[in-house]
C-alpha cells in the first residue's frame, strides 16, 4: 500500500546558509503580506465602486505577483521562487478558509479575514520542484540552499529512496525555537502488515498523571525530565519576568524560555511516538476516546488542556499508524462514560469527584484505580463495536485510510506554520524500514 509519510531531520546550516534560509522566510511573508495588501485595496477600490478583479486564488494572486514583483521586490531573484509561491498559497488558503466559513460551508470554528503576518517564532517554507534530494546519509540537497548538512543520519529514508519504496514529493523548511528542520514530504510503499498479537484488544486513557494507562493494567510514565524542566523553566520565567520587556536581556531570556519549553514538548513528543508506534504493532484492536472526558474532570486549567493535547496527539498518531501495522482503531462515542462506569459491574455513577484517583463502586463495592477503570472500559467497547452495535463503530480501513491522510495533511498545515500551531511534532516519524 502507498502511503503519504514525512521524514524529519534537524539541520546544522551553515552561516551563510542560515542567513539564506531566513531570507527565504522573510520573502515567503513579504509575498503573503503583499498579496494580502493588495487584495485589501481592491476591495476597497471595489467597494467604491471601482471595476477591479480581486485575485483570491493562487493562480490569480501569482499572476499578479510576476506583474509586480520587480518594482514591489527588486531583490526577488535573490530566493528560489518557490518562497514566493508558498506565501501566495498561504493566502490564497487563508481566503478561501474565510470566506468558505463565511458562507457556513467550512466546519469548526469562524474563520476570520486574514491579518498581516509577524515575525514569528515557528516558520516555515515549502520546497516543491528543482533539485530536492538526499545526497549523501549526512546531507541533503535544497533549490538555492544548496547542499546541508543534516543533525541526525538519513540513512533511513535514502536506503527506501535507494530501494525505490519511497519518492520524495515536496521539502519544507523551518525553524522551531532557533533549531532548523527539513521535513520531506514522501509517497512511501509500504508491505502489508498485522500486529504481533492481532486479537489483543487494549483501551488507552491519555492523561497528564501518566502520558497513557492502558487496559492491561500497564501504566506509562510520562518522560523523567519533565519536573527538572519545570523547575529549569519556572527558574526561567521569574528571569524573564526581572528584566526590561523588549530589552536585549530580555530577548535573551525569552530565547532561553523558549527552548526550555520546546525540549520539554520534544521529549514529550517521541515518548508519545514510541507508545503509539508500540500499540499499533502490538494489538489488533486499540480503543481511544474521542473527548478527553476523564481528563477533563481534573479540573486545573493547565493540566486540562495538557491532557487534551495528549489525547489529540495519541488519537492522530493511532490514526496512521494502527493504519501502517494492520491494527484497528476504535473512537468511544463522544459522551461514553468512560471514568464514571464501574468496569466490574456496568453501574454509573451520576458523579466522580475531579480528586478522585480510585473509583469505587457503590453497587458492587469494587475499587480500582480511575484510569485504569476507565482504560478497561474503553477496551470493553470493543466488543461492542464488533458485534455491530456499538454507537459508532469505526472499524478500520476506510476510516484509517482518511486518518492518514488526515494525519499527514495536520502535519503539513502545522509546517505552513500559524503562529499558534501546536508545538509537539519534533520526532521524526518513525517505523518506515522497521
Ligand atoms: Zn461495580
Amino acid at each position: 500500500m502507498r502511503v503519504l509519510q514525512a521524514f524529519r531531520y534537524a539541520i546544522d546550516p551553515t552561516p551563510a546558509q542560515e542567513r539564506a534560509c531566513r531570507s527565504h522566510l522573510g520573502a515567503r511573508r513579504f509575498a503573503f503580506n503583499w498579496g494580502l495588501a493588495l487584495v485589501k485595496a481592491r476591495l476597497d477600490a471595489k467597494a467604491r465602486g471601482e471595476d477591479v478583479r480581486v485575485p483570491y486564488t493562487l493562480p490569480a494572486l501569482r499572476r499578479e505577483w510576476n506583474r509586480a514583483k520587480d518594482n514591489a521586490a527588486p531583490w526577488w531573484p535573490e530566493n528560489s521562487k518557490e518562497a514566493y509561491s508558498a506565501g501566495l498559497d498561504g493566502l490564497a488558503r487563508a481566503l478561501k478558509n474565510c470566506f468558505e466559513s463565511r458562507a457556513g460551508k467550512r466546519a469548526g470554528q469562524r474563520v476570520g479575514f486574514p491579518q498581516f503576518r509577524k515575525k514569528v517564532r515557528r516558520q516555515s517554507v515549502r520546497f516543491t520542484t528543482g533539485a530536492i534530494r538526499i545526497s549523501d546519509r549526512t546531507h541533503l540537497v535544497l533549490p538555492r540552499l544548496g547542499r546541508m548538512r543534516t543533525h541526525e543520519p538519513t540513512t533511513v529514508l535514502a536506503e527506501c529512496i535507494q530501494a525505490g519504496t519511497a519518492r520524495i514529493l515536496s521539502a519544507t523548511l523551518s525553524i522551531d525555537c532557533a533549531r532548523w528542520y527539513l521535513s520531506f514530504t514522501c509517497e512511501v510503499e509500504r508491505g502489508e502488515r498485522q500486529p504481533t498479537r492481532p486479537t489483543s484488544v487494549v483501551g488507552v486513557d491519555a492523561g497528564v498523571r501518566y502520558l497513557a494507562v492502558l487496559s492491561t493494567g500497564e501504566t506509562v510514565d510520562n518522560p523523567r525530565p519533565l519536573p527538572k524542566a519545570h523547575r529549569q523553566i519556572a527558574r526561567l520565567n521569574r528571569a524573564l519576568a526581572r528584566r526590561q520587556r523588549g530589552s536585549g536581556r530580555w530577548k535573551d531570556a525569552a530565547r532561553r524560555l523558549g527552548r526550555a519549553y520546546a525540549r520539554v514538548a520534544h521529549i514529550r513528543a517521541d515518548a508519545m511516538h514510541k507508545l503509539t508506534t508500540r500499540l499499533a504493532r502490538t494489538h489488533g484492536t486499540i480503543v481511544v476516546e474521542l473527548l478527553n472526558v476523564s481528563g477533563m474532570l481534573r479540573n486545573r486549567r493547565l493540566a486540562r488542556a495538557l491532557a487534551d493535547a495528549s489525547l489529540g496527539e495519541l488519537r492522530r498518531q493511532l490514526g496512521y499508524k494502527c493504519f501502517w501495522y494492520g491494527s484497528q482503531l476504535i473512537e468511544a462515542p463522544t459522551f461514553f462514560p468512560s471514568s464514571k462506569t464501574c468496569s466490574g459491574c456496568g453501574a454509573v455513577k451520576a458523579t466522580l469527584p475531579p480528586s478522585a484517583q480510585v473509583f469505587r463502586c457503590d453497587h458492587c463495592g469494587a475499587a480500582m484505580d480511575r484510569d485504569l477503570n476507565a482504560a478497561t472500559n474503553l477496551a470493553a467497547l470493543a466488543a461492542v463495536s464488533v458485534t455491530g452495535s456499538g454507537p459508532e463503530a469505526l472499524t478500520a480501513r476506510g476510516r484509517d485510510v482518511r486518518l492518514a491522510e488526515h494525519g499527514e495533511q495536520s502535519q503539513m498545515n502545522r509546517e505552513a506554520g500559524s503562529a499558534d500551531a501546536q508545538k509537539t511534532g519534533a520526532a521524526v516519524l518513525q517505523g518506515a524500514a522497521a
